[in-house]
């Protein structure tokens, strides 16, 4: 569904990502693994057309896409859930899941059915659905902006760090919501330092360091690797 090949990203002289593969295939739930700095969000921003990549070549769904703009990026069902969030504070909780599904010019009907399904996923967002984004909890920001991603009906969803800041309960239950996504038909691609949530529902993932990929495998290999585990999972 998703290629990477040889991709380079560079801020002036500065390399963030360097000569990265990676694969994404339909159905899968993959996790980038990596310190803060380690270049995740410079791949993400990179699919999602905010970044240019220097070197490489970018598919999605047998299309190059790296010369695209981000609204083609989302058009063609890439959504991203950017790390920090990024809800508007001061509108209500509907107003901003309905800015998800801006760029698609959404028929009214079809509108409803998104915000019923992002309401069934997350039911809090419904009791809260006229209060100010700004006023949720952490946990509850973090389901909205994946509410929000998820009424641009994604084929492909691209979630920076979803549990950040977030106490453990709260983590599982994201986590647990994530996997329902996938399930329900979204591939998924998750950057994470919570090695040991992500690598429990992820397929396979990739281990950055300083802007390369130094180790991939599937979840199992990852979680039983020596160096992931001091470096990831504390054991
Ligand atoms: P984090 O979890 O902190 O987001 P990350 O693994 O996602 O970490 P990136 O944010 O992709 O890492 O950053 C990779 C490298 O690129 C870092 O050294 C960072 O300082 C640098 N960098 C990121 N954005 C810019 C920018 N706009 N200009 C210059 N350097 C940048």
């Amino acid at each position: 569904m998703l290629s990477l090949k040889n991709i380079t990203v560079k801020y002036g002289s500065f390399t963030a990502v360097h000569d990265v593969n990676i694969e994404v295939k339909a159905g899968e739930i993959v996790v980038l693994l990596g310190a803060n700095g380690a270049g995740k969000s410079t791949v993400f921003r990179t699919i999602s057309g905010l970044n240019k990549p220097s070197a490489g070549e970018i598919v999605f769904d047998s299309r190059k896409i790296n010369r695209h703009s981000a609204d083609q990026i989302v058009q063609l069902g890439i959504g991203q859930c950017p790390e920090g969030r990024k809800l508007f504070s001061a509108m209500s909780v509907q107003e901003n899941l309905k800015m998800g599904a801006f760029v698609h010019r959404r028929k009214k009907e079809e509108l409803k059915q998104s915000l019923e399904h992002v309401y069934e996923l997350f039911p809090i967002l419904k009791e809260k659905r006229n209060d100010a984004a700004g006023s949720l909890s952490g946990g509850q920001q973090q389901m909205l902006a994946i509410g929000r991603t998820l009424m641009s009906k994604p084929k492909l969803m691209l979630l920076d760090e979803p549990s950040v800041g977030l106490a453990p309960l709260i983590v599982e239950q994201m986590f647990e919501v994530i996997q329902r996504i996938n399930q329900e038909g979204t591939t998924i691609l998750l950057a994470e330092q919570n090695a040991n949530a992500a690598l429990k529902i992820a397929d396979k993932g990739y281990v950055f360091e300083s802007g390369t990929i130094v180790l991939n495998g599937t979840s199992e290999e990852l979680f039983a690797n020596d160096e992931v585990r001091k470096a990831y999972i504390g054991a």
